[in-house]
């Protein structure tokens, strides 16, 4: 027991070890808590639940210097990030059991690491999941980080949880955990300029089960990479593909949420554009095969005589926070925004189209081929995009003089 309390210096971030710091001091206690409990388990296990039955079990904390207050991520080429893993030092982990009666308990950064899951977990089987996806910037003006509009994030998740019949973790607690996330792995945090540390919150049914129903336990977790540009093009416009033959989502199914059930399918149409040299694809709906839903992994706008529109959401389009908030900002600048059916006509039409989402930001469109036909659209300085790009990254990476909206949120 000796070895293990001192150990328990060297496995926590300095921020957690410190009694006056906030919730960092409540970690510590739990986490004290924990590996007091787990006394004489030999490896120090993250976790403060008591083991279960049917528990997956926990990830290892290693014995680890603190590294979390360097300056900076190792080896890392931060002008030549892109979007790859990048695995950083912690993740943010936490379950819910059945006697938990879905309040996920307060949870746990573990060294971030491989995840032990039963073969018949309900995520394993029958691809009970949610992904988030989120960016910390890295502030400009002072020490700390931001965050867009967190608590979005963490409502999309709830309003998945129960489309796809899983407890999720409150608001506060899903925000918290990300402050934390960010924290633990703040040296990973990309200077002003290179890019964002990508935050990527999963709930996922983890418990085993055979028969078809939810599973008997969930897993929280969230992890840390840091990302430049999401498309190889970087910030230059992307050419995109209309498939009229595959879906990503029909009525009355999936495509309302960020379930890891809608990616995967998705992957041929997009190996075939991308070996044609196109960036992306672009679905159409599948009932009448005419109106624009979305690209795989963000939305999309189009402009024609100054007014802005974009596909509603009804179900089959994934609502992005980007898309919300750039239709309130095209808005606030005194463009009219049309949340309608958008028909491939109308795309045909457009003097400009461009893509929104957490990963992409805003990204101009080039060229968008149908039916073997390609269309070009304008791009570069002087575009509605362009506009909208400046506009809202200025808010994100906290450049704005004041967020006089209210999205960001500050971690320090
Ligand atoms: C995540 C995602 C988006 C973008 O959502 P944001 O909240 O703006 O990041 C758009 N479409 C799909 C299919 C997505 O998965």
């Amino acid at each position: 027991m000796a070895a293990l309390t001192s150990a328990k210096g060297a496995l926590l971030p300095s921020w957690a070890r410190s009694s006056s710091s906030g919730h960092g001091g409540d970690l510590w206690r739990v986490l004290g808590k924990a590996l007091a409990t787990a006394g004489g388990g030999g490896g120090g296990g993250c976790s403060l639940l008591l083991p279960r039955r049917w528990q997956s079990s926990l990830p290892q904390l290693d014995h680890v210097a603190d590294r979390s207050n360097e300056e900076s991520g190792g080896e890392i080429d931060w002008d030549n990030l892109g979007f790859g893993l990048t695995p950083t030092d912690y993740m943010y982990v936490t379950r819910c059991s059945p006697e938990d009666r879905g309040d996920f308990p307060r949870g746990e950064l573990c060294r971030y690491g491989n995840i032990e899951l039963s073969p018949s977990s309900g995520v394993l089987n029958y691809a009970q999941g949610l992904f988030e996806g989120m960016k910390a910037y890295r502030r400009p003006d002072r020490a700390g980080y931001t965050l867009f509009r967190p608590e979005e994030n963490a409502r999309r998740m709830q309003r998945g949880a129960e489309r796809m019949c899983m407890p999720a973790p409150s608001v506060e607690q899903f925000v918290h955990a990300v402050r934390q996330t960010v924290l633990a792995n703040r040296r990973w945090v990309p200077p002003q300029g290179k890019g964002a540390l990508y935050l990527r919150p999963l709930l996922v049914g983890s418990g085993p089960i055979l028969g078809l129903a939810p599973a008997p336990e969930y897993t929280f977790l969230i992890y840390a990479a840091p990302v430049g540009n999401y498309f190889k093009e970087g910030l230059a416009p992307i050419n995109l593909v209309v498939h009229d033959e595959f879906h990503r989502a029909m009525p009355g199914g999936t495509g309302g949420v960020k379930t890891i059930a809608n990616y995967a399918p998705v992957l041929r149409a997009q190996m075939d554009a991308k070996s044609k040299g196109f960036t992306d694809v672009l679905y159409l709906d599948s009932v009448h095969k005419r109106y624009l839903e979305e690209v795989s992994s963000c939305n999309v706008f189009v402009v024609k005589g100054g007014v802005v529109a974009t596909p509603d959401t009804r179900g089959t389009i994934l609502p992005g926070i980007t898309r919300k908030s750039v239709i309130e900002l095209a808005r606030d600048r005194g463009y009219k925004v049309e949340e309608r059916l958008v028909s491939i006509d109308d795309l045909v039409a457009a003097d400009e189209v461009f893509c929104t989402g957490t990963a992409v930001v805003v990204a101009p469109v080039s060229t968008v081929t149908y039916q073997g036909e390609r269309y070009e659209f304008r791009t570069g300085p002087d575009t509605v995009s362009q506009e909208l790009y400046t506009t809202l990254t200025s808010i994100q990476m906290g450049m704005a003089a004041e967020d006089s909206k209210g999205w960001t949120v500050a971690v320090e």
